[in-house]
């Protein structure tokens, strides 16, 4: 069977990797000159700068992947554990350090706030555990399901209850945390699949105990976890065309039957998987429907730095707060800006469990980011004027860096290299409670046409995208074998393991 996959961002990958294992003959198509997707790479002052995703974790998606194909992901990627999760710094004052383990974080809170805190913490660890042991099997590992599947596949009323659909994470955190900067720290988790806290589903919690379970750092950064990838698909047999951009779907008899190239090239196929944004889908003349501008994710504004730091003990992964977190949201969401004063996040990639810590005064790497609307097709960014307002935090915090030679990217750019998104960098927002089930799933609006990346289900996140490509290759196979059941629990061997 001829299988065309247009993209190579994680969904792509492992959808392409799985499909060549299992003895189709893979096409993957991608328009940028190397695989990786959201997993850019940005040439700032003749170092390669990582320019998309910096946290790592849901290591048992990649594993079980690899295995699946007969590797071991440590053969292929240096990987090692972060003790130290995150540095947080606050404008008005106060630093706070999360540890992967959570009596060091308890006693760590305790100090920055109190022990009525600390004990909030612990009991908001345990609750994020539940909540992702309930969810892992029946939602993220299988294919899409309806509120009503859902209920079938957890089978228990109260645990799914326990999973908080109808408060939102910022109000649920209020039961955990007195001191409002915690409520802040941990409502972040919200912006992990591009929403806000305060109109997202305290299901999310989920995500603390995501990073709790093990947050990587990988030697060579996030790219080499891109060229492990495309090595591992093409060791199985699937071929690669860079620069090969598809500008539409052939539909022969109602199915997908392969795409046309910018250029006018036609390839034909007995099914197409879609990495891409589905929003791209209708300009494909692959049916299906844009997400609309007032239901996208977030965007950003990044800078990507080679040169020297001073002031500030950077960890690898850095949140500088400012006090105001709802009228950043306010901001981005409803009055489509950047907030005056909004979150900063730096991850210093040459720091940490794998890097070698850069000599006092030497430049180093660091991805700057603030959150963004996504209007990149709608409206205009001053990146220099967010500039000095980001930087203008960090220095309230005691950061400075010396920024000649930054390469920013904007809503605009975002959305010039991954088409018809506004720049929304996760698909759709999460929210509501039916956000979760709002997204596609491995079925496109087609036959023949598959779905991968973190426009679909389970979601955004390098980990999730890779999960969808899996359940989109395994959908394609059982409707090929004339195999009507669900795909459930892909790859928790590994998680078991
Ligand atoms: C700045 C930033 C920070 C992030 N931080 C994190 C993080 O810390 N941790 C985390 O887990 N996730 C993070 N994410 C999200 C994560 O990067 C994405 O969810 C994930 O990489 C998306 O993978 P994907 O499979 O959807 O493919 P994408 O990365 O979206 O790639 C899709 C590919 O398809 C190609 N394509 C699209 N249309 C066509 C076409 N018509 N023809 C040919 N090729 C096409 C594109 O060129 C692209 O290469 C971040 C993202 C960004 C941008």
């Amino acid at each position: 069977m001829r299988v065309i996959v247009v993209g190579a961002g994680m969904g792509g990958l492992a959808a392409a990797t799985d499909l060549a294992r299992q003895g189709c003959e893979v096409t993957v198509l991608e328009a940028a000159a190397s695989p990786g997707g959201k997993m850019r790479h940005v040439e700032v002052a003749g170092r390669g700068v990582d320019a998309g995703p910096t946290v790592f974790t849901m290591r048992w998606i990649f594993e079980g992947l690899f295995a699946d194909a007969g590797q071991r992901l440590t053969d292929h990627l240096t990987i090692a554990a972060s003790d130290l999760l995150a540095r947080h710094a606050w404008r008005t004052g106060g630093r706070l350090d999360l540890f992967a383990d959570i009596e060091r974080s308890a006693e760590a809170i305790a100090a920055f706030a109190s022990p009525a805190d600390a004990q909030g913490y612990r009991d908001f660890c345990a609750r994020s555990a539940t909540i992702h042991d309930t969810l892992v099997g029946p939602f993220i590992a299988s294919e899409r399901p309806s509120m009503l599947d859902l209920v079938r596949r957890v089978g228990d009323l109260r645990a799914l209850w326990r999973t908080m659909p109808m408060r939102t994470l910022h109000s649920a955190l209020g039961v955990h945390f007195r001191d409002v900067r915690l409520r802040q720290l941990f409502a972040r988790y919200a912006t992990y699949v591009g929403s806000s806290p305060f109109l997202a589903p305290a299901t999310l919690m989920l995500v603390a105990h995501v990073e709790q379970d093990g947050v990587w750092q990988v030697k060579g950064g996030m790219r080499a976890v891109a060229l492990a990838l495309h090595g591992l698909a093409e060791g199985q047999g699937a071929g690669f065309r860079f620069n090969a951009r598809v500008e539409r779907v052939l539909i022969e008899g109602g199915r997908a039957a392969g795409v046309r190239l910018a250029g006018g090239e036609e390839l034909r196929a007995d099914a197409v998987v879609f990495n891409g944004d589905v929003s791209a889908l209708p300009a494909l003349g692959a049916r299906g429907e844009a997400t609309p501008r007032a239901k996208r994710s977030l965007s950003a504004i990044t800078w990507c730095v080679n040169a020297p730091t001073s002031g500030f003990d950077l960890a690898h992964h850095n949140v500088f707060f400012a006090e105001d977190y709802a009228a950043e949201f306010d901001a981005v969401f409803k009055r489509r800006r950047v907030a005056e004063a909004p979150t900063v996040y730096i991850c210093a990639q040459d720091r940490g469990a794998v890097g070698e810590a850069p000599a006092p005064g030497a430049p180093e790497r660091l991805l700057v980011l603030v959150n963004a609307p996504p209007d990149g097709d709608v409206a205009r960014f001053d990146a220099s004027a967010e500039e000095a307002r980001a930087f203008a935090l960090l220095r309230a915090c005691g950061l400075e860096v010396e920024r000649e030679g930054m390469v920013a990217t904007t809503p605009e750019g975002f959305h010039a290299v991954f088409p018809a998104t506004g720049g929304a960098l996760y698909g759709r927002a999460n929210h509501g409670m039916a956000g979760s089930f709002a997204r596609l799933g491995a079925r496109g609006p087609l036959p023949g046409l598959y779905l991968a990346g973190g426009s679909v289900h389970p979601g955004p996140g390098i980990p999730m995208a890779a999960m969808s490509g899996r359940l989109a290759a395994a959908r394609l196979l059982e409707d090929r074998a004339g195999r009507p059941r669900p795909v459930q629990g892909l790859g928790l061997q590994a998680r078991a393991r």
